[in-house]
């Protein structure tokens, strides 16, 4: 089924056009035509599955038909767990907006960065609101933002914002926005906060189930290889030079180690960034625009700082500590093969954590065999 069917207008079918998308993927010909008619929308969907276009684009049209009148009221707000997402959206949104005919004013505010760029750009108002809850909350007591006339709200990634605490926020937004309002809510995973999220949030809603198979697990090819700890970088660094990996997504378990390993595989003169919390907004900045024009070609991430990072076309995901979590594995791997494309994604299975990981493919319902690399045989070790 092609872009044309889904009820869009012809400027937004034109930016679809020049993003390339071939055609529309399982969750946006369903999440669209049930944005437009102005339902709410259950969504189970990973990053990586086309779901920022599959809200943004009818909530662009959704805006132009409303009756806005000066001053721009914020009618549609879009609430996302990190800075990174919420920039990542709203310049999604930016782009989808460029051929209207009418501009619509897209802001994107998060923390970690000083508030005051943030009042002055929403002076005046503004239609769309992208925000992490917290700045949200700020801006909203800074009187830079009213929120009592939104008429959509957005829950993006709704199982990250639960994991990173932001349930009283969310609450405390939601009790300050009009009852009526149509609500959409994505999420990987649906653990039971998030489905009771879902339940006292939204009214009626159409559900939309976009399993991990049907966009993410086919482009993905999942390895597991058992290997000393010691050796991990050793290893790291012969895989990325082995399968010329143009760009490599590398988890670790700790801020510390995202500065450590980068260092030991930039002395092999791999060029490689630590991604962390710890990094001011700038320099994260810089990190994640050196990684997108392949200047560095691996980046070495915690799972906070990474969350909702979103590279196209990134070949290959390792993850050099194991996840603690099913949840964090789902979404780490989800970071390659986006959208169709096809990526690997890497465990480093120490023989003392063997159990762990087959605890993650057991909740998972697959199996990754595992593998043994020559020249990096584990001194102890298992294989299955
Ligand atoms: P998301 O799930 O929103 O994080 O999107 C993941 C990636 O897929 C982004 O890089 C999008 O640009 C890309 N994308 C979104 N929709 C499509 C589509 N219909 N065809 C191909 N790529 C797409």
């Amino acid at each position: 089924m092609p872009f044309s069917l889904l009820g869009l207008s012809p400027e937004l079918l034109r930016a679809v056009g020049e993003s390339n998308y071939p055609a529309p993927t399982p969750i946006q010909k369903e999440a669209i035509p049930a944005i437009l008619k102005g339902k709410d929308v259950w969504a189970c969907a990973q990053t990586g599955s086309g779901k920022t276009a599959a809200f943004a684009l009818p909530l662009l049209q959704n805006t132009l038909n409303l009756d806005r009148g000066p001053p721009l009221r914020v009618r549609t707000l879009i609430l996302v767990p990190t800075r990174e997402l919420a920039a990542q959206v709203g310049e999604s949104m930016q782009l989808f907006a460029g051929y209207l005919r009418q501009p619509v004013k897209v802001i994107a505010v998060f923390g970690g960065v000083s508030i005051n760029p943030q009042m002055m750009a929403l002076r005046g108002g503004a239609d769309i609101v992208v925000a992490t809850p917290g700045r949200l909350l700020d801006l909203v007591d800074h009187n830079a933002l009213r929120i009592g006339d939104v008429t959509t709200l957005v829950l993006d990634e709704a199982d990250r914002l639960l994991d990173l605490g932001f349930a009283d926020e969310l609450a405390s937004i939601i009790e300050r926005l009009p009852q009526r309002r149509q609500n959409l809510l994505f999420s990987a995973t649906f653990p039971a906060a998030v489905r009771a999220l879902a339940e006292q949030s939204l009214h009626d809603p159409i559900r939309i189930d976009v399993p991990a198979t049907a966009v993410t697990q086919p482009a993905i090819l999942q390895r597991s290889i058992h290997v000393d700890a010691a050796r991990r970088t050793q290893l790291l660094r012969h895989l990325i030079n082995k399968h010329g990996w143009t760009r490599t997504l590398v988890f670790v378990a700790t801020r510390y180690s995202t500065g450590h390993v980068a260092e030991k595989l930039r002395r092999a003169g791999i060029p490689a960034a630590a991604f962390s919390g710890d990094l001011s907004q700038g320099a994260r900045t810089k990190a994640l625009a050196d990684f997108k024009a392949a200047r560095v070609k691996v980046l070495i991430a915690t799972d906070v700082a990474a969350r909702g990072i979103d590279i196209a076309q990134l070949p290959a995901v390792v993850n050099y500590d194991l996840p603690r979590s099913t949840t964090d594995y789902v979404h780490r791997i989800g970071r390659t093969g986006r959208a169709g494309e096809s990526g690997v994604a890497v465990s480093f299975v120490p023989a003392n954590l063997e159990d762990h990981f087959r605890l993650i493919e057991k909740r998972q319902g697959v199996r990754v065999p595992r593998e043994i690399i020559a020249g990096f045989e584990p001194s102890g070790g298992r294989s299955s």
